[in-house]
């Protein structure tokens, strides 16, 4: 689909309008600014697209609202080279998020044809983060460790298996609540045996669903 004048214009007031909300990192919004949300959405829900909302994309999930997605990216303060995990591929808008910044993404969705959907669509954009399908709220131990790892769903608690599986130095961003309202968190992994947490504002995710997340 093509990135016209209209939807670069659009995307530069959806910019503008996240640094009013708060967002320092210009790197964040530098690559928010690169990538075609758009193309994300059909052509009826076209003028929904740079709206600081989430929105639906099938199977009960959502793309989520574009100040979430630059929140949780500047909590991870990503540098290029950052291997890092996102729990709940979904449009896979994050994950371009990320690869734009220059990490090395791995990314893992829950349901199945949304898993499919993405694999295919993503790449065809020019991003290309390693896609898998399964339960994230285990981690993906066969690649582990990660420098980063960020949960793009409402957990119950904390998955060990994420602690676990980060490296020395590294953080988790994971929002942890009840099934309305969620608290961002950041966990940085000091030592093998000290993690520092942080807490934010709250946020409203779908649910994280699997082992470690809601059953
Ligand atoms: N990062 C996504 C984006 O940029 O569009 C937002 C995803 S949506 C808010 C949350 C996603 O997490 C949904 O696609 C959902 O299916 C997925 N999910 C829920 N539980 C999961 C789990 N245990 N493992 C992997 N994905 C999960």
């Amino acid at each position: 689909m093509e990135d016209s004048y209209k939807h670069q214009g659009m995307r530069r007031k959806l910019i503008q309008k996240l640094r009013d909300k708060g967002i320092q990192d210009e790197r964040v919004l530098s690559a928010m600014g690169k990538i075609p949300r758009h193309v994300f959405f059909e052509n009826a829900f076209l003028e929904h697209a740079y709206q600081d909302k989430a929105f639906p994309i099938g199977h009960g999930q959502t793309i989520s609202q574009p100040y979430t997605v630059a929140f949780q990216s500047e909590l991870l303060k990503v540098k290029p080279g950052d291997k890092i995990l996102e729990i709940g591929t979904g449009s896979g808008y994050q994950a371009c998020v990320l690869c734009e910044l220059g990490a090395k993404v791995y990314t893992i969705e829950y349901q199945k044809d949304l898993y499919e959907r993405t694999r295919r669509f993503l790449p065809q954009m020019g991003y290309k983060p390693h896609f898998f399908s399964g339960d994230g709220s285990k981690g993906i131990p066969a690649h582990a460790p990660y420098d980063k790892v960020i949960v793009t769903a409402g957990a119950p608690s904390v998955p060990s298996a994420l602690i676990e599986q980060l490296s020395v130095g590294g953080c988790l961003v994971i929002p942890v609540g009840d099934n309305t309202t969620q608290q961002m968190l950041r966990l940085t992994k000091d030592s093998e045996k000290k993690i520092v947490k942080e807490v934010f504002s709250n946020f409203s995710f779908v649910p994280l669903k699997g082992e470690q997340g809601w059953q």
